[in-house]
């Protein structure tokens, strides 16, 4: 039997992904409001830079894994134009649903596929571009998440994570009581749920920093790998090419 941790508990591996469902099961409906409440809209400035960085061209194909309410499908179908694809995946139907549904209000209808970010249904070498934002972090194998993403790259393809990251020094104090005190009672008071945004909280300190990322990135195939700091390490894009 083998343990992992979901926040700061420590659980056995096979009952992980079953908790990090419950949290999105539970957050699903009030997913997007609480997004730009928490961060005070500066999700959508990380993600517009990760857009940026992807520098999708028409035609390409791109998979976004544990694409949830479906912000970077969104963007990246715009870029691809009709003779490109974007497939919106999660593991969560939920997130699934709501993402789906909002795309469907702004006219875009993409393939929409339920899926394991550690088991991908999809062949080898197919996408130019795979992202994940925000999902990583609540994976059980890490390491085997990479690998898959690498996989289902073409070679020369890129991989971009975004994703809670270690923040500076001097403003771990401030991130700790924003954390820890404020964001679970944000969570109480919008979505009546404040063990979710604690785990939010717990979960992010349990996530590699900048480095060890990078590391586990290059182990997954990445042969070039770099990472850009936001909001003073609050988030980092890393980017991988496969070799
Ligand atoms: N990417 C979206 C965004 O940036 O707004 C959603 C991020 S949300 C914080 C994390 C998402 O990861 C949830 O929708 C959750 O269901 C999904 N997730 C968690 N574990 C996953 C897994 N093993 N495979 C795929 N998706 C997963």
């Amino acid at each position: 039997m083998t343990n992992t941790h979901f926040g700061f508990q420590s659980v056995e591996e096979q009952e992980k992904a079953g908790r990090v469902k419950g949290v999105f099961d539970s957050v699903a409906p009030k997913y997007d409001l609480m997004n730009d409440l928490m961060s005070a809209g500066m999700h959508r400035a990380w993600k517009a830079y990760t857009v940026m960085v992807a520098n999708v061209k028409p035609g390409q194909r791109v998979l976004d894994i544990a694409g949830g309410t479906g912000d970077l499908a969104l963007a990246f179908a715009s870029k691809v134009g009709v003779a490109g694809t974007v497939v919106h995946t999660d593991i969560n139907e939920a997130m699934l649903r709501e993402g789906r549904n909002r795309l469907l209000d702004r006219g875009v209808s993409l393939p929409t596929v339920v899926c394991d970010g550690e088991r991908l249904p999809f062949a080898d070498g197919y996408f130019d571009l795979v992202t994940v934002a925000f999902g990583l972090r609540n994976m059980t194998h890490k390491d085997n998440a990479l690998l898959e993403m690498n996989r289902v790259l073409k070679p020369g393809g890129k991989l971009l994570v975004l994703e809670f990251s270690k923040i500076a020094k001097p403003l771990e104090k401030v991130y700790d009581w924003y954390s820890f005190k404020v964001l679970p009672r944000l969570g109480k008071w919008v979505a009546n749920d404040d063990s979710s945004y604690q785990y939010l909280a717990e979960s992010i300190r349990m996530h590699p920093g900048q480095q060890e990322l990078k590391t586990m990135m290059h182990k997954g195939g990445f042969g070039h790998v770099d990472y850009h700091n936001m909001s003073g390490g609050v988030v980092a894009l890393h980017v991988g090419i496969k070799c």
